[in-house]
């Protein structure tokens, strides 16, 4: 029987788990297959990683039967409960069979937007699971910097993001990649990664480092409010079309932003909401309850607008944003 892995929080959305939760996910999560070839110094899932194989972040992952999953996960989507499917797909040998099947499985009745986030090789290996019935695909980068891709991955930084941007082209506007933010970037770094991307119509979905027991960087430092929130508010803007000379750096460090009324712009809050495919909020994917929310998978209430704003750092009231 072919088993998938659902986040614990889309099992709870399609009633196989009950859960306490503060938001509940609008994409639907799945993780396929085990024992994955890459060495990923972040990943529970990674070669060397000692951690509960049923653990991807901060997540847990219950297996179900793969027809039981994808009927359920089919029924919360005609429903409009799930907006979305994401396949985060293990690098295994037999990934590519793997994915396929699921593609299969999970656009048989109805066609959903399914973003396939796996380790390919080829141009023609993105155009095959787009030909399966993927909406979009996800090429995680996830370092900002060739030398950070190195040493956490053990990739070639410039081999991935030319694939990146070769999909990019190949597929407009339906490719994305995630950044994990404190792998050891500067924020100057990080921003000019987010700002190439975008400049190719690739959607980044900003994630925080989160130090997993079991992994070889068990012990590293999740990053401060600060510095997540001046990459956010950085990608915010970028995002909504203004230029990177806008963003002002001191040492690496984001010192100001050169936008008028900012405040204004910030003021809604989508700059702390999870980023990514649409639809995808990911609820407590790197966020420990009662610790920095570095991602909001929700609308936030003007108070924690002001908060966000003032862990930015960058002023000593909630609105006042000129840099010191
Ligand atoms: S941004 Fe969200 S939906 Fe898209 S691949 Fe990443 S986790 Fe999946």
């Amino acid at each position: 029987m072919t088993l998938w892995k659902l986040s614990s929080g889309t099992a709870s959305v399609i009633g196989k788990r009950r859960i306490k939760s503060q938001a509940l996910p609008q994409t639907g999560y799945i993780l396929l297959g085990e024992n994955c070839l890459n060495n990923c110094l972040f990943c529970a899932q990674s070669r060397s990683s000692g951690a509960r194989s049923d653990l991807l972040s901060r997540m847990t992952w219950p297996s179900f039967a793969a027809d039981e999953a994808a009927a359920g996960i089919s029924l919360a989507c005609s429903q409009g409960m799930l907006k979305r499917v994401c396949l985060q797909v293990v690098n295994s040998e037999d990934s590519r069979e793997v994915t396929l099947d699921a593609l299969r499985k999970l656009t048989a009745d109805s066609p959903k937007p399914v973003c396939v986030s796996k380790h390919i090789e080829t141009v023609g290996q993105a155009e095959e699971i787009f030909a399966a019935g993927a909406e979009r695909i996800c090429i995680a980068i996830d370092a900002a910097t060739p030398t950070i891709c190195r040493l956490v991955k053990g990739e070639d930084w410039e081999r991935r993001v030319l694939l990146l941007k070769d999909c990019a082209r190949a597929f407009p506007g339906l490719v994305t990649t995630h950044l994990i933010v404190g792998l050891g970037e500067t924020e100057e770094e990080a921003v000019n990664f987010i700002a190439d991307c975008l400049g190719l119509g690739i959607i980044v979905g900003l994630f925080a480092f989160t130090p997993v027991p079991g992994t070889v960087l068990a012990d590293g430092k999740p990053p401060s409010a600060a510095r997540y929130r001046r990459v956010q508010i950085a990608h915010y803007l970028l995002r909504k079309g203004w230029c990177r000379s806008a963003i002002r750096f001191a040492g690496g460090r984001i010192a100001s932003f050169e936008v008028p009324d900012l405040a204004g712009l910030l003021r809604d809050g989508k700059a702390f909401e999870t980023t990514g495919c649409p639809d995808c909020n990911r609820p407590f994917y790197n966020e420990r309850p009662g610790g920095i929310m570095y991602n909001y998978p929700r609308p936030l209430t003007g108070k924690e607008v002001e908060q966000a704003v003032r862990e930015s750092g960058l002023g000593g009231e909630p609105y006042d944003l000129a840099c010191s």
